[in-house]
């Protein structure tokens, strides 16, 4: 799977190329949101971008900034997904054929086919359909966590990275989540663990604590321009507020947006990351901002960006997050945007 064929997501592509070439690829990567969002295909075309021979790298203000050649050997096993280094984890569930101790092993074979015939970006359900097991709920088990820390500490076999992809990482259950994480505790050398999940709420905060987390942004949610423009107006005020940090006018911006509904907080919340990504890209890599991530705002447009760098990007994304997920736990919004406001205020200082 190559990043271009991956539609709708070149932000995320992105970062996570940015993330590769830096040299800052962390052993245990969370990839969260909805399946049909591409979480999986995002999560199989960063392997295969980490893993290629021949990276490609793209003109300034291509919408791709990199990908993976597509065809090196590694790239060319990647893409049958029949690389020896990729290992896929899955709930499983007893079938017709496998009757008692179900685990991913049993079904490598019909999950690859379920991840062409859906492009990888199919449903839970329509994993079970093609297992003929509509009714049954799938499970993460202790063998296949036993698997994991078999396959995981074999030496690499091709000389790359090793990866392990568990697929709807919220199907684990408690005795596979720990056994999981004495091996999220103890990484080996150029070994990755990629958890690609729909519900941060059904994952241990263990675990959590323990991954970094990619929020994929759902395409059903793609922003009508009206939208765009209402948030780029919040966003450019907020800003400038937390430069001054002047109380009052920020308080009252806090309280309009603890008025918004939380779908809309949610929504919010996602243009700012990336619209800093966009604003990151354009001064670390001088790629132009894309139109619809301008800000309408001439002197906020030209002077912006700069303030946006490699000191201050990574925190105030894991802020944006961490106060997405408060918002979907039903936090109160007055303190979660009154706290992400002061930390963004200290981190934007910080470039
Ligand atoms: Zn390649």
């Amino acid at each position: 799977m190559q990043f271009k064929d991956i539609e709708g997501q070149s932000v995320l592509a992105n970062r996570l190329t940015e993330i590769i070439d830096a040299g800052r690829v962390s052993h245990a990567q969370m990839f969260l949101g909805p399946t049909a969002s591409g979480s999986l295909a995002l999560a199989v075309a960063y392997a295969q971008y980490l893993n290629c021979e021949h990276r490609q790298h793209y003109p300034e203000g291509s919408e791709l900034r990199a990908d993976s050649c597509g065809h090196c050997p590694s790239c060319l096993k990647y893409e049958q997904l029949m690389h020896t280094d990729l290992h896929f984890v899955f709930p499983s569930a007893t079938t017709a054929s496998v009757t008692s101790k179900p685990c991913s092993d049993d079904f490598q074979e019909e999950f690859r086919e379920f991840m062409n015939e859906h492009r990888q970006r199919g449903t839970e359900d329509e994993w079970y359909s093609c297992l003929g097991i509509e009714n049954k709920q799938g499970m993460i088990r202790e063998r296949d966590a036993d698997n994991i820390v078999k396959t995981l500490g074999l030496k690499a076999y091709e000389g790359g990275y090793k990866v392990l992809i568990v697929w709807m990482a919220e199907r684990m259950n408690l005795d596979a989540a720990n056994k999981l994480l004495k091996t999220l505790e103890e990484p080996t050398d150029h070994t990755l663990i990629l958890l690609v999940a729909e519900s941060r709420d059904r994952m241990l905060q263990t675990i959590l604590s323990r991954v970094q987390q990619l929020v994929v942004p759902d395409l059903g949610g793609q922003l009508p321009a009206e939208r765009q423009e209402a948030f780029a107006r919040m966003f450019v005020s907020w800003m400038r507020l937390l430069f001054k940090l002047n109380m009052q006018p920020l308080s009252a911006w806090v309280d309009q947006t603890a008025t918004l509904g939380r779908e809309t907080q949610k929504m919010f919340l996602l243009y700012a990351e990336s619209a800093l990504r966009a604003c990151f890209l354009q001064t670390a890599a001088g790629i132009r901002l894309e139109h619809d991530l301008q800000f309408g705002d001439e002197k906020f447009d030209a002077s912006f960006p700069a303030m946006i760098t490699p000191n201050n990007i990574e925190q105030m994304t894991q802020a944006l997050n961490n106060a997405l997920y408060a918002i979907e736990r039903n936090a109160n919004a007055k303190i979660t945007f009154m706290q992400l406001s002061f930390t963004m205020s200290k981190l934007i200082k910080r470039r």
